[in-house]
């Protein structure tokens, strides 16, 4: 099993070395580790070496995760995969930031739930920017009209928009798509949007997070690079 403490630190340099590349502050880039499939043990031993965000995909393992580990303060838990709408129920007063507001639909049960619980939820939008049908999240050209939509929910806070690259060979490869996720970004914070506040740029993730940060990321998503393979994706 990988050396948790290694392998931070490793990432940690590597952060360091990528902000000096681009005269950034490495303290404005937010290292989410993602923690599916990884045991509440080993998150216990990440947070103890310092991380306080954590990201997992799946609303069920988050949940037990979430209350396993409720005795850690000032933690931060993220949402970083395919949200299925009939499981947001379960969310209020849980998440730090949504990363995958990806449909309307979804959009409205995150509002209505919320509301419910009088909760306010932190979202980003999932951007399909290399529009793989694989893949979830918005087309670019989608984007501003989604985002002036976003001003009827009153419990929904639009943070900035995510995406997943696609897994190329080489990470060099990633740097277009990130350029354009971060022109967008740049475009739809200067229309002052009702509701929508680009603060997150969440772009990167073990393979390619040198790529994203010099292109703007502050918030790199790294799971392998922290915890070491693991079982699914
Ligand atoms: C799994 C996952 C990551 C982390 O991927 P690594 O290659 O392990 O760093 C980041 N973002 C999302 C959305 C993921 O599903």
């Amino acid at each position: 099993m990988r050396d948790i403490s290694h392998g931070f630190g490793d990432i940690k340099r590597r952060v360091a070395l990528s902000c000096k590349r681009k005269g950034r502050n490495p303290e404005d880039v937010v290292i989410l580790a993602v923690s599916k499939t990884v045991d509440t043990a080993r998150i216990r031993e990440a947070y103890g070496l310092g991380l306080r965000d954590f990201g997992e995909n799946k609303v069920q393992e988050f949940i037990s995760k979430h209350e396993e580990l409720g005795d850690l303060k000032g933690i931060n838990w993220h949402i970083t995969g395919h949200l299925q709408t009939n499981k947001v129920k379960y969310l209020p007063g849980k998440t730090h930031l949504i990363h995958s507001l990806d449909r309307m639909r979804l959009a409205g049960e995150i509002d209505r739930r919320m509301g419910l619980n009088g909760f306010m939820a932190r979202v980003l939008i999932q951007v399909n920017v290399a529009r793989e049908a694989t893949k979830s999240g918005i087309y670019p050209e989608d984007v501003g009209d989604f985002l002036h939509d976003m001003g009827k929910f009153k419990n929904i806070k639009v943070k900035g928009l995510m995406t997943i690259a696609p897994d190329f060979d080489d990470p060099e490869q990633t740097r277009p798509i990130f350029r354009h996720l971060n022109k967008i970004f740049v475009d739809m914070g200067d229309k002052n949007i009702d509701n929508v506040h680009m603060k997150y740029l969440s772009m990167g993730m073990s393979k390619d997070f040198e790529v994203a940060i010099e292109e703007g990321a502050n918030i790199i998503r790294i799971g392998r690079g922290i915890f070491g393979d693991r079982t699914y994706k």
